[in-house]
């Protein structure tokens, strides 16, 4: 018997084992391989640890920027990822996560993920990735229909055209807003005369040829702020995406977007995009897509929806009349790595017209070469991977019936959810569920008396110290490691407009039961305790309003 190898040598002999012979029935790798392909979610229970260390001292586990000279076994190197990073990670996919929009998975994404990064396509262009490029454009085929439910020739005529593209596949809703602005940008400032269009003689020279001081985007003051790197790529300033006001309902208020064109233009300011929101990150409210599809036309601005996170409610006929108008859009963001349970790196924004993105193609000689039915003629990135295999899969595996299903299972918890926390006599519901998405806050009956008999300078302050404790909640909540809800800034009208930090609960995770969100309130009543200072000023200032008013 040979002696055991201690540590691992830089050979070629060596190098070639590791891109052919897999590691050995025993090794770490294949039983982590095993752990995780029986049970998912047993697998990161067990792994990632509930305590949270300080960033501090895991930063210390990353600090050498040395590259190491001396190789590990790749046993030996999991072992260390498994101690140093996978149990410091965050659990997203546990049921009482309910904070974000980072969705739980099905388990059999995890093989078909293997086989994806296995044969490692290149979907920029069909010479490396052959069927994966029909494939990808059936996916944008499909979520077009779902969208926009054109007829089986319309589809038989324009999926497969190499010169058109339903859409654009891409890393996620950051990239998909970004194409769909710049498609419309390009539309908005196309050859025209002697001018070869922006794209060709760059913006400064389109605003001469066109005559115009200046562009802008519209969108309510709840967009995303990708929109806002949207704005400053694409040369119109972070000042040229003008946020308008929105109703109580933190929807966008269409009579105000009318007017706000109107002083634009006025300013001699094209204004040439307005983007609704189908469920908005803070909220998840939805703006009246009708409305605004209404004032595109008139105003001849590109309509995009981003519908990131709300768009995969398309898939419930029970509830896809909230986004009734999107089918209005020139342009449509969704992404599936939120709620249609894909792995991050899934976004797509598809275009009404099979021409729209015209504007931004792009060729090169080597590649991409005219007629070809390359993808990378018509996206922002270059090398992508096979993503749209897990899309593909998810829509064959679950259904359409199938995402209902869960999509319905969400809004009624959410539902759910908001009925429980308007029971409670010291929380306060600031947010109605219009989709899976609510926000409240911690709120005792004799603080909420005196907020309501409060005026003024008062009021501003007595919310500044409701701020500190939801805050302190919200923090001390998620070191604990048993919950998290994340937290966001509003400005309900009910207090004034005054900045309220609220807690933010997305309800998309098909395993939380309703056990779940009592326990979440519990803890949450629980830990306002542990703040007996912050409590007693809060006390003692209702206290003095309440006084001051009899
Ligand atoms: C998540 C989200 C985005 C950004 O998408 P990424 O995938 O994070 O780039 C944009 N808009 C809305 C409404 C979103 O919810």
């Amino acid at each position: 018997m040979k002696p055991e190898q201690k540590t691992a040598d830089v050979s070629f002999e060596s190098l070639l084992r590791i891109f052919t012979v897999p590691e050995g029935p025993d090794s770490t790798l294949t039983k982590i391989d095993e752990e995780l392909s029986r049970n998912l979610n047993k697998f990161l229970r067990e792994h990632i640890v509930a305590e949270e260390k300080p960033l501090r001292d895991i930063e210390k586990d990353f600090s050498r920027a040395a590259i190491p000279e001396q190789p590990e076994f790749v046993s030996d190197h999991t072992q260390h990822l498994l101690d140093t990073l996978v149990s410091h990670s965050v659990h997203t996919s546990a049921p009482s996560f309910i904070g974000h929009m980072t969705s739980a998975l099905p388990y059999f994404l995890m093989p078909l993920s293997k086989i994806m990064i296995a044969l490692n396509q290149n979907l920029v262009k069909i010479e490396t990735s052959k069927a994966f490029t029909p494939l990808e454009r059936q996916v944008l085929g499909m979520l077009h229909r779902l969208i926009y439910g054109q007829n089986d020739s319309f589809y038989a005529q324009w999926m497969h055209s190499a010169n058109h593209s339903l859409g654009a596949f891409c890393s996620g809703g950051t990239i998909a807003n970004i194409t769909a602005l710049w498609v419309a940008r390009n539309n908005a400032l196309k050859a025209n005369g002697t001018f070869k269009g922006v794209e060709k003689e760059g913006l400064f020279k389109a605003m001469k040829h066109y005559g115009y001081e200046g562009l802008a985007v519209l969108v309510s003051e709840r967009g995303h702020y990708s929109l806002k790197k949207a704005a400053d790529v694409l040369g119109i300033g972070q000042e040229g995406l003008v946020a308008v006001k929105t109703d109580n309902n933190n929807r966008i208020c269409p009579q105000a977007l009318q007017q706000r064109i109107s002083e634009l233009k006025a300013q001699n300011i094209k204004p040439f995009a307005v983007i609704g929101v189908a469920g908005t990150t803070e909220t998840g409210s939805i703006d009246p897509l009708k409305e605004i599809a209404h004032i595109c036309q008139q105003e001849d601005c590109h309509f995009h929806v981003d519908a990131a996170w709300g768009g995969a409610t398309l898939m419930s006929n029970n509830h896809r009349h909230l986004l009734d108008g999107v089918e209005l859009a020139d342009s449509v963001t969704i992404d599936a790595h939120k709620q249609l349970y894909i792995p991050m790196g899934a976004g797509m924004v598809l275009f009404k017209q099979p021409d729209a993105m015209k504007s931004i193609e792009h060729h090169a000689q080597y590649i991409l070469r005219k007629g070809s039915k390359d993808l990378g003629s018509h996206t922002l990135e270059g090398s992508r991977s096979g993503m749209a295999m897990l899309v593909y899969a998810a829509m064959h595996i679950i259904s359409r019936p199938g995402y209902e299903l869960l999509i319905d299972q969400s809004i009624e918890k959410a539902r759910y959810f908001a009925e429980l926390v308007k029971q409670q006599a010291d929380f306060e519901l600031v947010s109605e569920p219009e989709l899976c998405l609510l926000t409240y806050r911690y709120l005792p009956p004799h603080v909420k008396a005196a907020l309501e008999h409060s005026k003024g300078k008062q009021t501003e302050q007595l919310n500044e110290l409701l701020n500190e404790l939801t805050k302190f909640i919200q923090k001390r909540q998620r070191e604990t490691g048993k919950s998290f809800v994340s937290r966001t800034r509003l400005n309900p009208q009910r207090w004034g407009n005054l900045n309220t930090i609220v807690f933010r609960v997305v309800l998309a995770n098909p395993l939380t039961g309703t056990d779940i969100l009592s326990s979440v309130l519990e803890e949450q009543r629980e830990i306002a305790t542990q703040a007996p200072k912050l409590m007693s000023k809060i006390d003692a200032l209702s206290a003095e309003i309440v006084a001051q008013s009899e």
